[in-house]
């Protein structure tokens, strides 16, 4: 038989298989561990809303029936929160779903998207899918963001400026008055697409409502979010996008799967919007746990980057793909960084206390393993 792969383009040969991370069972399986700190993917400690449970007693009817392809009922209540028109609200099988429903609609063969570095890998992924080139804007030498960079990128008029604020995984963040000099830059050529995965926890008055900032601003743009980190529903795969305008919206929605978006997941979306007790309680948490992380790292001698996420990107000043080796046999999931440049980084997730402990015995008990190189 011809090779098969013939038959697949280009653009997707070159991709690299997503990093998905481990799960506990391939965990347990390889490397004999029973107590596993999971702080691989930034999911949240404390789990879904407990309203949840009730929703899940109706759950034969909830799987019976083909969900409401549109999710009305949630975007109606998404839109009103916002203050926009349901119209301007798209629903997404997770906002990754949703990445890859925008890079489909308007990224051609050759076209740049531009975007911060280190990247939130599905960014530049689906980019490439589409035959797009990726622009990447890096972070200084301080892990901040390089304002002068990314001015000049969007003034080169790419397709699509997309980034994570705050920025996954590195945690920085553009303030106010910096959005307000991206937004200043950009003309109707260009699409912005702020990723707000982490936007729950980003508290304080140096980061940006930036659907406000935007609404009545003369260029296309879309704010994503997502259930999957503050509000704990990673596994039901929910996330929504705000779009500047309408009819790009109705556009976007010609792009997606017409049932993208399933029952459960849409109700047990209106049910986490409807327990703001909860997604405080967790933000909270995430911050006090992520201080006394930094803390212990910082009187360790380890340096983070400023983070407005439930995670901290730590220079490990090893090989980073070796050290998460050496925690996952300690019972512990960290995102070893990959991209040239920052292979000495981990990125680890604020989990529960417990689980923060556990990763802060396991990194200097691996540390003592291995000899760190100096600091540059
Ligand atoms: C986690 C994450 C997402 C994906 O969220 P889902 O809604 O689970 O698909 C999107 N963007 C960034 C930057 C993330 O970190």
């Amino acid at each position: 038989m011809a090779d098969p792969s013939s038959l697949i383009r280009g653009e997707i040969r070159s991709i690299p298989p997503y990093n998905a991370g481990l799960t506990l069972e391939e965990v347990r399986a390889t490397y004999h561990v029973d107590t596993i700190a999971k702080l691989g993917s930034n999911e949240n400690p404390l789990g879904p809303s407990p309203a949840l449970r009730r929703l899940f007693s109706d759950i034969g009817e909830l799987a019976r029936l083909y969900p409401d392809p549109q999710g009305r009922a949630l975007c109606t209540r998404l839109a009103a929160g916002f203050g926009v028109d349901s119209r301007q609200v798209i629903l997404g099988n997770g906002s990754e779903d949703l990445i890859g429903v925008i890079c489909r609609s308007v990224v051609r063969p050759g076209d740049t998207v531009a975007t911060l570095y280190p990247s939130f890998p599905l960014h530049e992924d689906y980019t490439a899918l589409m035959g797009g080139r990726i622009e990447r804007v890096p972070v200084t030498d301080d892990l901040t963001i390089d304002m002068a960079a990314l001015l000049a990128a969007a003034a080169r008029k790419p397709r699509m400026l997309m980034f994570s604020n705050p920025m996954n995984p590195v945690g920085c963040w553009l303030t106010p008055d910096e959005l307000a000099a991206v937004i200043a830059a950009l003309d109707g050529e260009t699409l912005l697409v702020i990723d707000e995965a982490y936007a729950e926890y980003a508290v304080g008055d140096d980061y940006p409502s930036a659907i406000d900032m935007l609404r009545e601003k003369d260029i296309p743009w879309v704010v994503l979010r997502t259930f999957s980190k503050a509000y704990g529903l990673a596994g039901l795969r929910i996330g929504y996008g705000i779009v500047g305008d309408g009819g790009l919206c109705d556009f976007f929605n010609r792009a997606r799967t017409p049932f993208n978006t399933n029952a459960i997941a849409q109700a047990s979306a209106i049910a986490a919007l409807d327990d703001l007790a909860h997604l405080q309680q967790s933000v909270t948490a995430a911050l006090e746990e992520r201080e006394r992380m930094r803390t212990a790292l910082a009187a360790a001698g380890y340096r983070t980057a400023p983070s407005k996420g439930n995670f901290l990107f730590v220079d490990a000043r090893r090989n980073a793909s070796e050290l998460a080796v050496a925690l996952l046999e300690r019972g512990v999931i960290v995102k070893p960084w990959k991209q040239p440049g920052f292979e000495t980084f981990i990125r680890v997730s604020i989990g529960a206390r417990e689980e923060n402990d556990h990763f802060l015995r396991a990194f200097k008990d691996a540390e003592s393993m291995a000899t760190a190189t100096p600091a540059k």
